[in-house]
């Protein structure tokens, strides 16, 4: 009897541990950190990333060296579309 609670317990706290670790809104926050969007294209972009720019002191991320050199340029152009 006492074993059979203990085991219960046991149970219990493992479900609780492993329903709070797969709760949606954590994955979500972790998604969100490490997936930007491609400001020219609209790609995720998965980081890190290998090109990135500085634009009024937000980072931005490019799936391509093309899709940067284009954001540099005018990158007015492309954030105004947002
Ligand atoms: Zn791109």
């Amino acid at each position: 009897m006492k074993t059979t609670l203990i085991m219960c317990i046991f149970a219990l706290s493992f479900g609780t541990l492993y329903a709070s670790s797969a709760t949606e809104p954590i994955k979500q926050t972790i998604l969100a950190d490490s997936v930007k969007i491609d400001p020219i294209c609209k790609m995720k972009v998965k980081q890190p990333a290998n090109y990135k720019s500085t634009y009024k002191k937000q980072e931005y991320w490019f799936c391509a060296k093309g899709c940067k050199v284009k954001f540099d340029k005018n990158p007015v152009k492309y954030l105004k579309n947002n």
